[in-house]
Order: C-alpha cells, then structure tokens, then sequence
C-alpha cells in the first residue's frame, strides 16, 4: 500500500497544483520541469526586448552529471527569422527549449536574448516574452474561451475570436453549441490533440510574444489537420523570433536555417538545399520520411478505395 500510495499522493499533488488556476499554460510546462535552484539571482533586471535575437553560445548542459546532454551548442536565430532543430529522439531538441525557459541553467556557455544573458535577469520577463507551443497541450478544466484567454484576462472577445481565426479554430468552436463557453478537459468536451494544439496556438497569438518555441507534435495527426495547423503555426510565426522544433517537412523546408541535432552536438548545418547535397544525416532524414509520407499515402489510398 506504500508503495501504491506513494505515487498517488504525488499525483495527487501535481494535480492540486495544476488545479491552481492561477498558473499559466507555460507555467504548467514549468511545473512538469519543476527546479527550485533556478530563481532571479540578486540584481536581476527585466528582460528588454529589443529585436528578439536569441544566441546559445557553446551551451553544454546535463541533467546529471555523469550523461552530458548538449555538449556544446552555439547557434543564433536573427530577429524574425525561424531556424529549425531537427535530429533523432533524445538528441536534446526538447531541452534546448527548457534551458531558453531557464527551467534549467547550461552548466557552461551561454544563452543571450538581445544580448542579454538569460541567467541574470527576472524570470517573469523572460517568460513573458517567450510564447510556447509545447508537444502536448494541457488544458484546464474551464471553457475553450477561458483556455483562450488565458494570461490576457483583458483581451476583448473579438480578439479571443480573431486568435482563434488566425489558429483555424474559430469554426470549430462556432459550431458547437455553447461557442466559446463550452466547458473542455476532464469535465467538458474532450478535444482532440490536434485541436488542443490549436488552442495553445490561438492562446500564443493572442500573447503576441517576440519569441516563439514550437515543439511540433510528432504524434499522427491526419495530414488535413496536420495542414492547418501548419497554416496556423506558419501565421503566428511571420515576423517573430522562431525555435522550432521540427518534424514535419513542410516547416523545415522554409526555415532559414536547418540545425541537425545528434546526441547533443550539431553535425549538420544550412538551409535545406544545401543539406540534401551534402548527402549526410539531414539527406537520410529527409528520405525517411519522404518514404514514410508515401507509404501513408498509398495506404490511404488503398483504404479510399475499399
Ligand atoms: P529530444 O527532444 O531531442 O527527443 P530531449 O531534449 O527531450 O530530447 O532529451 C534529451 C535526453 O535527455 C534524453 O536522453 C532524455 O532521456 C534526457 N532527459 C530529458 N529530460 C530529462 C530529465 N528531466 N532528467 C533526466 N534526463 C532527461
Ligand atoms: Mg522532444
């Protein structure tokens, strides 16, 4: 029974927590990767945003000591621009976003927004800058409008209707009975991921941060919601500051840059173009997949015709 109650107290603690509707949908993100030794340091100053440049320099990090992660990442994304991170599950795609969070610190190097080392300022500004569109949406147990909303309590209805046109979820929601009311998660109306992402989507472009950090979901959404939520992402995207982690094709193509990711060293680097012929891991990637898509594609194919 100790054993059993163990994990269930602290599940049920998590969830006590996330009840607190008092958080943020990133600060949920933030208690997943709960680490109290990350706080302001003394003389911490808000984060200006100026441009939104974002630059790791030679960032090496381990969540233990013994098994290094990132062992030495520098890399930069222009103001505006969107550089993708591809490579194989666990090469460390998903902590270079917690280390721009600060939920952890690099152990060495640094990470600088508009030249300013991420380390010294307040998080709260930090956080406030940066909008994130995590693999897995959690919602809260309230309406669609109220998840929307979320953080911009004073944002006006029509502008929780246009976040949601721009995240292709406005006609979704105006379908259902209660509109914007309709109460979602446990209780309510359960969505789909593809549509739960287009919640967080709708609830980041009513944020309007300078900085975006898209961690795509792998999962297999059918390629027609797959496509909007492209269309949704690729809108937000325009104009700002974008750390996407990729796994579709389409958002790796028109990167700017495309950064390959290999047990915590970038081996490969460039626009898509030039990685194809280079001929290396990105090229194997790429036909991967190219392979997969196709094989999905006669599958469906196979299936419509039945
Ligand atoms: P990716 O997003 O590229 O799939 P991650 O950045 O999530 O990879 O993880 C990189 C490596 O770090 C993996 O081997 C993973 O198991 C490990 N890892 C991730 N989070 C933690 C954690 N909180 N504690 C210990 N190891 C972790
Ligand atoms: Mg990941």
């Amino acid at each position: 029974l100790v054993q059993l109650s163990m994990p269930l107290n602290f599940m049920g603690m998590i969830y006590r927590e996330i009840k607190q509707a008092l958080i943020d949908i990133d600060d949920m993100f933030q208690i997943l990767h709960r680490n109290p030794e990350i706080a302001d340091r003394p003389g911490a100053k808000p984060l200006a945003v100026s441009d939104g440049v974002v630059r790791f320099e030679d960032v090496r990090f381990a969540y233990d000591p013994a098994r290094p992660i990132l062992r030495g990442v520098s890399f930069e994304v222009p103001a505006g621009r969107t550089i993708a991170i591809v490579g194989p599950s666990g090469a460390g795609k998903s902590t270079l976003s917690r280390l721009l969070f600060r939920f952890y610190e690099p152990q060495s190097g640094r990470i600088l927004i508009d030249g300013q080392d991420i380390a010294g300022v307040e998080q709260g500004s930090l956080r406030a800058a940066i909008g994130m569109v995590p693999q897995d949406t959690v919602l809260f147990n309230d309406t669609i409008g109220y998840n929307i909303r979320y953080g911009q309590w004073d944002a006006s209805d029509e502008a929780v209707r246009e976040a949601a046109r721009l995240a292709q979820i406005d006609r979704f929601v105006s379908s259902l009975p209660e509109g914007y009311d309709t109460p979602v998660g446990e209780r309510g109306l359960k969505l789909s991921g593809g549509e739960k992402q287009r919640v967080a989507i709708a609830r980041t472009i009513l944020k309007g941060p300078p900085i975006l950090v898209l961690d795509e979901a792998t999962s297999a959404l059918d390629s027609f919601t797959e496509r909007e939520i492209q269309d949704a992402l690729d809108k937000v995207s325009r104009g700002r500051t974008t750390l996407v982690i990729a796994h579709r094709l389409s958002t790796v193509v028109n990167a700017d840059e495309i950064i390959v990711l290999d047990r915590g060293v970038i081996v490969e680097r460039g626009d898509h173009q030039s990685l194809l012929d280079l001929g290396g891991v990105y090229a194997s990637l790429w036909s991967r997949q190219r392979e997969a898509d196709e094989a999905r594609e006669i599958l469906k194919r196979a299936e419509e015709r039945r």
